[in-house]
């Protein structure tokens, strides 16, 4: 039997569960492809729900049904109706009711990766979103919270470690040492996403975390056998995290264990599940010579998210999963804060809001626009979205900015004391924040319900006589798919006016209102806001800190950018002022290229660059950022309508060639200044001049000339540590040639037995925008060492390829769209989930030129075309052919 097509769902459906499950005895005997799973529910029906009794419907997904007990008593076939993804019991007792359900899974079978799997000999759970009704029969929504107990029995040979969620209990030895056993058991009720169980040989590394209240937590990360040493990151990280969390916001870890495990297959980044985390290992492992600095950060950043879900997301979940964003994108934001504490703050702030604006505005801008909590959805594994995501933070972010760090506080003060075990909503979230501070949100409360980034067109007229100056504003709220129009939204817009000296000027409205935090709210279509005593014509510094998810526009000429490079008192707008006088630049260099002009146009911006970064009160990770061109993808999101992406890409080398020359005696300097020969250390301080050093190299290299090469060469073979290797090998990979071929050979044959390190080995390849790319990576999906089953290995390769590589991606004989859509078909089969991601390559397939843009949807007919889609490709690749 085939499930029906696939409906959506709606947000205003919504209806409470008819029954509730409070208990859950899980009994899991494992084994490879026959794992027996018994699971004793207890179950009650919901005194919230309608009075009328409804049948019990349980959710269910590939599963071999043994047999059903109600009460003790066998269900006979007549008594319950099976379908592909349900088992539905007609009759039910009207007291609480025991129900007993055995069922058989085949985890060695399992190539979606959700459910019960095995990863490299290691037995792994996925269940976000809805992977635990391909363990058991169950009400599988996030609003039902059981507590669980689980056992799991194995053979130990096989399974030596046998973990899930809580607190172990007990464990022994059966069969005279054939097989072993655990029962662990978690106190906190929790929905089925949250549950975990791992089974394997794996290695521990162990410490311990003593909690704000005196408590002591056993922590422990389990690896493969080898890679211990290379989890004293993760596990650093681990803590700094437990302890900052007490301290910004109050919240103590609650079990007596803490436990990570690392996986080499898996559909996401890492997984919260309580007290039993599961991590991708690309996010777990980490050595000098093993890791960049960004897969450094990415871990710090990650472990601590999921830590931080402890209790945003499973000590408060949420209700349905229209609301994500509400442990997501919150979630987000308490990671993005601790980065920042940890290490810049600016600089994290400007590594935010650059993965915003390439990934979410990309978003917003396409046909895959939708609102940070959606309203309909068909497969909710597409919404795992940067929107969900990184513009949800932004909201949080916002109320933040709105509020004040202290009245914030006290709303998630509120929001803790008031939701703890319970699983809320988005409405809930914010009426915390009104209650603890008495400001009115409800204009706010669009950010959650209108999709599309707003754009603020701004202009300031200066009255010298009056020494006034006003800021007029208008909002503009682009169409997106569903909605054509849009209500005025409440943005804050922090501000500041540089006098003549490059000084803040105090900001006092005509009101007689003085803003000490610079901060206004913008809430309607068009406003004028007025500012007096201002003694000469300003130099406006705006969305300082960014801080809204917006574009703002606005007419400055040149040398007034140049002040604000130089001079604004606001550290992110400075790097904001030099990204986009950079992006007007590039955007003016395509569109002369387009119209066969030769330019020299980026002088002005190479000088200027030049003046800010040879600033030494600049710390070097800021001029890293400085040094760094907005992206190919950036450009293309700013000019918004027949782009060609080869255009694109020739302006952005010209004009980082023209900066390499212009400005290489200082950039030589750098080079040199920054160079570190003592040990390695991955703080803050030393990956910002790794970094600047290497932000350098690539403007230096722009010329390729003979010495450059010889340089670059140098750094790669000459490196100590992945940063700079891996730096090199991408832009000789870029190059090409015989210094290409031998560097590629030299990662190849020292990372070749290192299933995490050698990702990057594809990925240097997949993202070279040489001509014999495509062929290349095609070749590569045939290596010994290439798998469609492995999501990393798809991302490294395939990923890489489609999301950053725009040359190639997108020749315009549409042989990149051919390829990549060819394998969405593949990969479809096996794992939707990442086969619908990939497909997100094309969400601005709309933007490009006619010829690519005809290329681009003939490959995405080809898949919409394709018979036994899974619901999750069809979804996208509808959206993305809808007019
Ligand atoms: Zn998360």
């Amino acid at each position: 039997m085939k499930p029906s097509t696939p409906r959506p769902i709606h947000l205003k459906d919504y209806r409470p569960p008819a029954y509730l499950i409070d208990k859950v005895d899980l009994d899991f005997d494992l084994d490879p492809i026959r794992t027996r799973i018994r699971s004793r529910l207890s179950v009650r029906p919901n005194p919230k729900a309608s009075a009328r009794r409804e049948p019990l419907r349980l959710d269910g997904e590939h599963l071999e049904l043994d047999e059903i007990k109600l009460d003790r008593r066998v269900l006979a076939k007549k008594d319950y109706k099976l379908t592909d993804t349900s088992l539905t019991i007609p009759k039910t007792p009207s007291k609480p009711f025991t129900l007993e359900i055995t069922t058989f899974v085949n985890p060695q079978a399992n190539k979606a990766l959700q459910g019960l799997y095995r990863t490299s000999n290691v037995y792994c759970t996925q269940c976000e979103a809805e992977g635990f009704r391909r363990i058991t029969y169950f009400l599988d929504r996030p609003d039902v919270l059981a507590s669980y107990t689980v056992r799991i029995e194995a053979d130990p040979n096989e399974a030596p470690i046998l973990l899930s969620n809580g607190n172990l209990l007990e464990r022994g030895t059966l069969d005279s040492g054939k097989r072993h056993y655990a029962v662990w058991r978690d106190p906190f009720p929790k929905p089925s996403y949250l549950f975990a169980l791992v089974g394997g040989d794996l290695a521990p590394i162990a410490s311990s975390f003593r909690t704000m209240s005196g408590r002591l937590v056993d922590l422990a990360i389990y690896v493969e056998h080898g890679k211990e040493e290379r989890a004293a990151w993760a596990m650093d990280s681990l803590k700094r995290a437990m302890r900052w969390d007490e301290v910004r916001f109050g919240r103590e870890y609650d079990l007596d264990v803490f436990n990570i495990v690392a996986v080499s297959d898996f559909n996401m980044g890492a997984m919260e599940n309580k007290g039993l985390n599961v991590f991708n290992d690309r996010l777990i492992l980490a050595s000098p010579e093993t890791a960049t600095d960004t897969i450094f950060e990415a871990i710090e950043s990650v472990v601590a998210h999921e830590y931080f879900h402890n209790w945003t997301g499973n000590r408060i979940t949420c209700r349905d999963w229209f609301q994500l964003c509400l442990k997501e994108g919150l979630t987000v934001f308490r990671d993005q804060e601790f980065s920042g504490d940890e290490r810049s703050s600016v600089v994290q702030r400007i590594l935010d809001v650059r993965q915003l604006k390439t990934h979410q505005f990309s978003e917003d801008a396409g046909p895959l626009a939708h609102p940070v909590r959606p309203e309909t959805y068909i497969e909710i594994n597409n919404f795992y979205t940067a929107t969900v995501y990184e513009k949800g933070s932004e909201v949080v972010r916002m109320i933040q900015t709105l509020l004040g760090r202290e009245n914030f506080r006290k709303g998630m003060d509120l929001y803790f004391e008031r939701h703890d075990g319970e699983a809320a909503t988005v409405e809930q979230f914010i009426r915390c924040f009104e209650d603890a501070s008495g400001v009115d949100l409800s204009q706010f409360r669009l950010w959650y319900s209108q999709a599309g980034t707003p754009e603020l067109v701004c202009a300031l007229r200066y009255d010298k006589a009056k020494k006034k100056a006003e800021l007029e504003v208008e909002q503009v709220l682009p169409a997106t798919p569903g909605q054509a129009h849009k209500k005025p939204m409440h943005i804050p817009l922090r501000l500041g006016l540089l006098g003549g000296n490059g000084h803040d000027v105090a900001l006092k409205l005509d009101s007689g209102e003085e803003l000490a935090d610079g901060i206004v709210s913008v809430t309607k279509r068009r406003q004028t806001f007025r500012f007096v005593d201002v003694p000469s014509r300003p130099v406006p510094s705006l969305l300082r800190n960014f801080s809204a998810p917006v574009n703002v526009t606005i007419d400055l000429p040149d040398r007034d950018v140049e002040l604000l490079m130089a001079a604004d008192s606001d550290l992110f707008n400075r790097w904001q002022a030099a990204n986009s006088f950079a992006t007007r630049t590039l955007v003016e260099i395509t569109r002369l290229l387009a119209q066969g002009k030769q330019t020299a146009r980026g002088a002005r911006y190479a000088k200027a660059l030049g003046a800010t970064i040879s600033t030494d009160a600049l710390e070097p990770a800021y001029r890293a950022e400085l040094l760094k061109l907005p992206t190919q993808a950036d450009i293309a999101r700013v000019i918004g309508k027949n782009v060609d992406p080869a255009l694109i890409h020739r302006a952005h080398r010209r004009l980082a060639k023209l900066i390499g020359r212009t400005l290489g005696p200082l950039l030589e300097d750098i080079y040199g200044a920054m160079a570190e020969d003592g040990p390695f250390s991955p703080s803050a301080e030393s990956a910002g001049r790794r970094a600047l050093r290497n932000a350098a190299l690539t403007l230096l290299t722009a010329q390729w000339g003979p010495r450059d090469i010889t340089r670059l060469s140098r750094h790669y073979f000459k490196a100590t540590n992945m940063t700079d290797r891996a730096h090199a090998l991408f832009l000789l990979a870029a190059y090409g040639g015989a210094e290409s071929a031998r560097a590629l050979d030299d990662f190849y044959a020292r990372w070749k037995g290192d299933h995490v390190v050698v990702d990057t080995w594809f990925a240097a390849q997949a993202q070279s925008p040489l001509a014999g790319t495509l062929k290349r990576v095609e070749a590569l999906t045939h290596h010994p060492l290439f798998a469609l089953t492995a999501p990393n290995k798809v991302r490294a390769l395939i990923g890489t390829f489609a999301a950053t590589n725009p040359v190639q991606f997108n020749r315009p004989d549409g042989a990149g769209y051919a390829f990549v859509a060819g394998h969405v078909l593949m990969l479809d089969r096996m794992n939707p989930q990442i086969a619908a991601r990939m497909l997100g390559a094309f969400r601005s397939w709309r933007a490009l030129e006619s010829g690519r843009r005809g290329q681009a949807r003939k490959a995405l007919q080809r898949v919409a075309r394709a018979k036994n889609l899974s619901s999750d490709v069809q979804e996208i690749v509808s959206k993305m052919l809808e007019a």
